[in-house]
């Protein structure tokens, strides 16, 4: 138990204007839907409403991907690159001039701590925007060619884990390479994208280059299946993600997904223990565990296993859960009812497989969706919970002895998206991060992101890079 309480300190929401209701943001202004569909979003802490939300339909996503094919021909297919990286500094500068409120947004609509959205999600959003306007200009540079063209149209689906941040990730490297976007949010999570939309109109975005389309699955479908569309960039699951590969393969669409992920993250036995177990915390309890890159499955070497649990152990009973909005959090709510039904489906299934399952002693609110920090030991490869992905605040343990088990324990998965190392020697590290099939190998440090840094996964993961150089491939036509 924590030493001494810590008071209530919440962040104001009056920095917020919520609206009753919000339109789609096509062709530059906010619109009505042709059938008057709407939904609504909720707080995940409360369950409370917190606004409407139109859900587009088939004729709105032609309204939207036809301003964005106008704005194409007519205004940012033509203008110099150099007035290009002019309006992504802008919005870069934007999102900071408004990133408390974009924050505190964030975490009403999604659930994640306050102080992760204001830390980490929205500074990530504004480095994102600044490093694509330092790119737009550049592109000669980028090599591919003296004078790589943009692709037209790109169709972009998001997920809800961390809205805004998958939003710059899709939107800035597709405007930097003089694309225009149509971009769907995840409906749940719809709010950050339509502040966005107010963020191009006070940028003076030219009307139709960047567009926003709310729904559900049969809005993304529309937009991904959409004729006018030349490019979809997807990040979500893995089954819906294939049945995006299966639509693009009949079409001229270029694509890039990026998908689940189960990655291992690995203790040696001359690790720094302390820090490791930071390490295993924000792997794995950072945003709730709704991480695609979670270091959910742990594989401590068997000398250091008693010492690295009990010390992990320790330190859950210091994580404070509850109150997104309080700056003490340190793990919010879970997104939606669905993704908790589905994270106590998966932990259940753990335990009737014969894992053993600990959480501290936890008090859960009364109201909302919550899950308390878990771990499961006594973990065996072919349990479920060490190979599909939870994405909830669940971590499996598993043991290895030496470095070549733990190589092939790690690689046992369909998926491979990260991993994470931790010893002290660097020829290790080497070694391992050429043995673990997976896009990003983090050494000694867990979840950490950089606009300049390419991100993507191998197999089931996806395919594609997003942000550094790399990720520019994807909107050009090279
Ligand atoms: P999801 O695939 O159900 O939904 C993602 C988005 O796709 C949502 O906007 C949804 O409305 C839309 N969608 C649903 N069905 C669709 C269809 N048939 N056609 C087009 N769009 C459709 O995933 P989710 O549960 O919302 O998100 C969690 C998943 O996202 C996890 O599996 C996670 O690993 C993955 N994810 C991956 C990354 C990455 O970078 N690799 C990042 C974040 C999340």
């Amino acid at each position: 138990m924590p030493k001494f309480e810590y008071a209530p300190a919440p962040e104001s929401r009056s920095i917020v204007d919520l609206k009753e209701s919000y339109g789609l943001f096509i062709d530059g202004k906010f619109t009505d839907t042709a059938d008057g569909r709407t939904f609504k979003t909720i707080s995940p802490a409360t369950e409370e409403v917190l606004a409407e939300v139109t859900e587009a339909g088939p004729q709105d996503v032609d309204r939207a991907v036809r301003a964005a094919r106008t704005a194409y021909e007519n205004s940012w297919g033509s203008i110099s690159p150099g007035q290009r990286s002019k309006y992504l500094f802008r919005i870069a500068r934007l999102v900071q001039e408004r990133a408390r409120e974009l924050a505190v947004l964030e975490s009403l609509d999604n659930g994640k701590p306050i102080r992760e959205s204001r830390d980490v999600d929205i500074p990530l959003v504004a480095a994102h925007f600044f490093y694509h306007a330092g790119w737009a200009d550049k592109l000669e540079y980028a090599g591919y060619g003296p004078d790589p063209s943009p692709l037209g149209v790109a169709g972009q689906v998001i997920p809800w884990n961390f809205p805004m941040l998958m939003l710059a990730w899709k939107i800035a490297p597709a405007l930097a390479c003089g694309n225009t976007v149509v971009l769907k949010p995840a409906e749940t999570t719809p709010l950050t994208a339509l502040a966005f939309a107010e963020i191009c109109q006070q940028a003076d975005l030219p009307p139709g280059v960047v567009n926003i389309v709310t729904g559900a699955g049969e809005t993304g479908r529309a937009l991904v299946e959409h004729p006018g569309i030349d490019k979809v960039a997807f990040t979500g699951s893995t089954e819906v993600g294939k049945q995006i590969a299966k639509a693009c393969a009949r079409s001229h669409k270029k694509n890039t997904l990026e998908l689940g992920g189960k990655a291992a993250n690995i203790v040696f036995e001359d690790a720094a223990i302390d820090q490791a177990v930071e390490g295993i915390v924000n792997g794995i309890f950072f945003n709730q565990g709704h991480v695609c890159c979670a270091g959910s499955r742990l594989l401590v070497q068997e000398s250091v296993y008693d010492e690295v649990i009990g010390a992990l152990k320790r330190r859950l009973t210091t994580l404070r859960l509850g109150d997104p909005l309080d700056k003490n959090t340190d793990v919010g709510a879970i997104n939606s009812a669905a993704q908790l039904a589905k994270i106590r489906e998966l932990s259940d299934i753990g335990e009737a497989e014969g894992a053993e399952r600990w959480s501290p002693p936890c008090e859960l609110p009364a109201h909302g969706f919550w899950f308390p920090p878990t771990i499961f030991t006594g973990v065996s490869q072919a349990n479920r919970i060490a190979r599909e992905e939870i994405f909830g605040p669940v971590l499996s343990v598993l043991t290895f002895r030496t470095p070549a088990e733990a190589v092939e324990k790690a690689n046992n998965t369909p998926y491979g998206l990260s991993a994470g190392v931790w010893t002290e020697k660097g020829s290790l590290i080497l070694w391992m991060a050429a043995q673990l099939k997976a896009g990003v190998v983090w050494a000694n440090t867990f979840n950490r992101f950089d606009p300049a840094s390419p991100y993507g996964g191998y197999k089931e993961s996806g395919y594609g890079r997003e942000g550094g150089r790399h990720g520019l491939e994807a909107y050009l036509d090279v």
